[in-house]
């Protein structure tokens, strides 16, 4: 992506080159394969942790890298995107969303325990909000935790889980109060407690990151594998949003960038009426408006994760650059698609995998709709 603006420090550039290094060398070769076995190999995990992809925003005791820097965060995000697969990054990701609420307020134990062997890509965790009933609406979730002595009793299902058939560690929201933001706490459930079932998902994008749904059938968890405060995990799972948001706008905007560099190597290889297609002129504005609206987004992007790191939290401008990424990458999906034609829609361009990945950058993680409410709200609408 882009190095042009002040953001940028050397060391930033410098791990930038890493994180290329091993998009092409690890992730892009192997993409056909892992879409057809519909998960990622166990090997990239280690190969990524040994890079430094997974260790921002967590203590250096647990293999982490100290306090979050979003703007290394956008450069991970956006250098693994131009690989073109969504799936790929979801699923390396999936720590990214699953271990936060441990770093922040897990036990020294549960840190240990979990963090250490993620951040080393021996272990996989993943993050299981969303249920059948719904997902947009995060305070009224059913999965039940009762207490039992020294243990709580879990019941219910979650669906749509990123990493949900192969991760070892879910970070799970649960009921343990009343209806309500204020009856939800975050309870950590191991992969291998009995009670645990998962069926995987068919999905028309992300083929290669294994998305589930988990049945909890009185799973016995010890009270120790609470995250924080019981009743009190309705914010971590709001500041916990506000950081997946910014990070699927980083990826949108990296996929738009994708799409736009896959149309314009063809445009410039392939003859239409007598010239290379990109000297059409209703196609060279096809990539000024690409151009245009990629730059904008970028931006802004940059700015936020800047502002981040001093310590700024904008929330309301945080959901409305997610909603400007997802529909920038809508649009230049569609352009990038249209720009190569039939091919586009044979499989395995990066353009035809993209064009099936735009709806989830759309809707997971908070949709567009659940974006612009969040935001009129925190603007005072
Ligand atoms: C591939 C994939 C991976 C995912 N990974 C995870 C994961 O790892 N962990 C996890 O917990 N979840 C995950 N999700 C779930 C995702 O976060 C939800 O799909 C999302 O939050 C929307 O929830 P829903 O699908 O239940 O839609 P619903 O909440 O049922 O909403 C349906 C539609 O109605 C709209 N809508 C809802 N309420 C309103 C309203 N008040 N006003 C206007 N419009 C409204 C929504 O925007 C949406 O378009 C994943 C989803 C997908 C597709």
């Amino acid at each position: 992506m882009t190095n042009s603006t002040p953001f940028y420090t050397e060391d930033h550039e410098s791990f930038r080159s890493v994180v290329q290094q091993f998009a092409v060398n690890e992730i892009v070769p192997n993409i056909p394969e892992w879409e057809e076995a519909g998960e990622v190999s166990r090997e990239l995990y280690k190969k990524a942790a040994s890079v430094g992809i997974f260790g921002d925003g967590f203590d250096e005791e647990y293999g982490g890298h100290g306090q979050r820097d979003a703007i290394v965060r956008m450069i991970i995000l956006q250098e693994l995107s131009m690989a073109g697969s969504g799936g790929v990054v979801a699923s390396i990701l999936s720590n990214y969303i699953g271990l936060p609420p441990i770093q922040r307020s897990g036990s020294k134990e549960m840190k240990s325990r979990v963090l250490i062997p993620c951040l080393a890509g021996e272990a996989v965790a993943a993050l299981a909000i969303t249920e059948p009933s719904g997902g947009s609406d995060v305070a009224r979730i059913q999965t039940t935790a009762k207490r039992d002595g020294e243990e709580f009793i879990v019941n219910g299902q979650k669906t749509f889980i990123t990493s949900g058939m192969n991760a070892n560690f879910f970070t799970v929201a649960v009921r343990t109060g009343d209806q309500g933001a204020r009856g939800i706490s975050l309870l950590l459930i191991e992969g291998d407690r009995p009670g645990l079932e998962r069926t995987r998902l068919d999905k028309m994008g992300w083929l290669s990151s294994d998305t589930a749904t988990l049945y909890f059938d009185d799973i016995r968890v010890p009270t120790t594998n609470l995250i924080g405060e019981e009743n009190t995990g309705f914010s971590s799972i709001v500041n916990n949003f506000n950081a997946e948001r910014i990070d699927m706008a980083s990826q949108s905007i990296a996929f738009s960038r994708a799409c736009y560099n896959d149309a314009l190597d063809w445009s410039r290889n392939r003859e239409t009426f007598g010239k290379r297609l990109a000297d059409h002129q209703v196609i060279r504005h096809k990539f000024i408006e690409m151009d245009r609206q990629i730059n904008a987004a970028q931006a802004w992007c940059e700015l936020l994760s800047w502002r981040l790191n001093q310590g700024d939290n904008p929330v309301a401008e945080i959901a409305e650059l997610k909603v400007q990424a997802t529909t920038t990458f809508e649009f230049c999906a569609r352009e990038s698609a249209q720009i190569l034609g039939g091919a586009s829609y044979l499989k395995g361009s990066i353009t035809e995998r993209l064009y099936r990945e735009v709806r989830v950058q759309a809707i997971g993680g908070g949709s567009e709709e659940i974006m612009r409410d969040l935001a009129s709200r925190q603007l005072g609408i």
